[in-house]
């Protein structure tokens, strides 16, 4: 085939993902199991993905719209598809992973300002377009073998077409040894005609090559497998190769994804396309993880008592290390979610009473806050497991403050300024881990930089159920809030019970708190859910979902 002159040399060869006909295919799922497959081929990968949406990062963006914010371990927040790559691979997502539109945008017009295009008229292509390409060539080093590239949004919206010109012009100048385009796209099965329908796929294909992409590789989501014939009538309309036509079937257990995809042959045909030589892959990790997902010996019910409850997406990763801690213990977790605002001291009985585990996830805003508190008394009272994570943590240090210590206006000064007790609060300066100094902050200051995000160190006290967890004495955890542990209340809070186990290297920020005398209740001021895999479960989960079945076993 034709090389332009100015074809790139790279050791590293990229993969392009689009999407097409409708939202919600799973082309993040997707991505993250091609990137599991040539893993278990021994290649070294990484992913990003781009994101067509102005909004410069997702940090500010609503999780009822857009689902849960991952923090990487740079503490860069993310969109939620990161979590799937960082689930599914074992290459760690930072800042250079994930790229909005507006990121570019941004980056592009603080050139313009500085003059660095001399004037120039700053066009789409190729100013945005170079932004664009520079940002994917970036992830080029001797120590990937592929990059995979998830273009978010659908082909045909406005939003993503500078990205769709830009892998466009990447294929055109890598050559075609070095990046090949798959295609995403839906195949529905009509009852009333009992039929496969393909017409929706030759459209998003038409759609993409009227740009200028042509696929190498369909992915078709459906819910059977596609028999010979739609496959050899996809190739022909679309120009594909019928054994590129990859059925996309929905499963039971997305871990179930990469077994699918090779079963279809798709690592092999990408091994040939990008003209690679790697071994067969090695999938019995994933093989077990699916086998014990459907064998389980027994099942436990955790309620989840928060504000998002409505979007599934929006506690994404705190769903998967939840199922990720069933899988450590073989069993099943089956999740209730409660809506918070709902829960009232009328009701609680009716909702809590069959629940193995009650678990208080992270948040901002008060709404629903009195229906955490009062889940959260009832684990601590009638003794269920309990986990808080974040905000769930700070409230179950107001719950105690208020309950036990009688402090009944104790608060977090997020919710209450004027607060006589303010046990959760502002700090005005602590030390940064990261940053190795000393990290001021602006009280009025509400949004971005002052936040804690990423991962900070945190020292665990031995004899702890958290030590008894980790068996370490050291372990980092990725954070994403403003408000903190008030030291000053920290001597009453403990000698009431509730007792702090985990802190900053220096004992300045408290992170792990754990009340005595009850089988499991533990607060963690950091989300461990961002660092929970299927193949090495969370510590924490393990041991909140292995308490809640014991829990469920002594008659709950
Ligand atoms: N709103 C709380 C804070 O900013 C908790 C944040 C969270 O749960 N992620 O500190």
């Amino acid at each position: 085939m034709r090389v332009p002159k100015n074809q790139k040399k790279l050791h590293t060869k990229f993969i392009f993902i689009t999407g097409g006909v409708l939202s919600s295919l799973g082309k993040g799922l997707a991505a993250a199991s091609i990137g599991a497959l040539l893993e278990a081929r021994g290649l070294r990968v990484t992913l990003q993905k781009l994101d067509p949406y102005i909004n410069v990062d997702p940090g500010t963006m609503n999780p009822f719209q857009h689902g849960e914010v991952y923090v990487t371990e740079d503490g860069t927040e993310t969109d939620l598809d990161l979590g799937h790559y960082e689930r599914f691979t074992s290459a760690q997502m930072s800042a250079k992973n994930n790229y909005t539109s507006g990121k570019i945008y941004y980056s592009v017009i603080t050139k313009e300002r500085k003059g660095v295009y001399l004037g120039g008229t700053v066009q789409i292509i190729p100013h945005v377009t170079d932004e664009i390409k520079a940002a994917i060539l970036d992830l080029a080093s001797s120590q990937i073998d592929v990059a995979i590239i998830e273009i978010g949004g659908t082909v045909g919206d406005i939003e993503s077409l500078p990205f769709l010109e830009a892998i466009r012009q990447l294929g055109y100048e890598l050559g075609k040894d070095n990046a090949l385009y798959i295609h995403l796209t839906y195949v529905p099965y009509i009852k009333t005609a009992g039929e496969l329908k393909t017409k929706p796929t030759q459209h998003s294909v038409k759609e993409l090559r009227a740009i200028g992409i042509q696929p190498d590789i369909l992915l078709c989501r459906t819910d059977r497998f596609l028999p010979p014939e739609i496959k050899k009538k996809i190739a022909l309309f679309c120009n594909v190769e019928e054994e590129a036509v990859i059925t996309a079937k929905d499963v039971e257990c997305i871990y179930e994804i990469p077994l699918v995809f090779h079963q279809e042959g798709l690592d092999s045909k990408i091994m040939e396309y990008l003209n690679m030589w790697a071994r067969e892959p090695d999938l019995s990790i994933w093989e077990n993880i699916v086998k014990t997902f459907k064998n389980p010996k027994d099942e436990v019910t955790i309620a989840i008592v928060g504000k998002y409850v409505n979007l599934k997406d929006s506690y994404k990763s705190l769903n998967e290390a939840l199922v990720h801690g069933g899988l450590a213990n073989n069993l099943k977790v089956n999740l209730k979610f409660i809506n918070a605002d709902e829960l009232t001291p009328e009701n609680i009985e009716k909702q809590l009473k069959d629940v193995d585990g009650i678990l208080v996830p992270g948040g901002f805003g008060i709404r629903g806050m009195e229906g955490k508190l009062l889940a959260i008394n009832y684990a601590r009272t009638k003794k269920i497991p309990f986990f808080g994570i974040c905000l769930g943590m700070q409230l179950a240090v107001i719950e105690f403050a208020r309950n036990v210590l009688g402090w009944k206006e104790a608060n977090s000064t997020e919710f209450d300024k004027n607060t006589p007790y303010p046990v959760i609060y502002l700090m005005k300066e602590w030390y940064d881990y990261r940053k190795g100094c000393i990290e001021k902050r602006d009280e009025q200051c509400n949004l971005g930089g002052t936040m804690r995000l990423g991962a900070y160190p945190c020292k665990l006290l031995q004899n702890s159920k958290v030590w008894e967890a980790y068996q370490k004495d050291e372990i980092f955890e990725r954070h994403r809030h403003r408000y903190e542990f008030n030291n000053a209340y920290r001597k009453d809070i403990e000698k009431a019970g509730l007792k702090v186990v985990g802190t900053s290297p220096d004992d300045q920020l408290v992170e792990i708190v754990e009340l005595e005398n009850h089988p499991w209740f533990i607060g963690v001021q950091f989300h461990p859910e961002f660092k929970s895999k299927p193949i090495n479960p969370h510590p924490l989960f393990k041991a909140f979902i292995k308490a809640s079945y014991e829990h469920k076993k002594q008659g709950g």
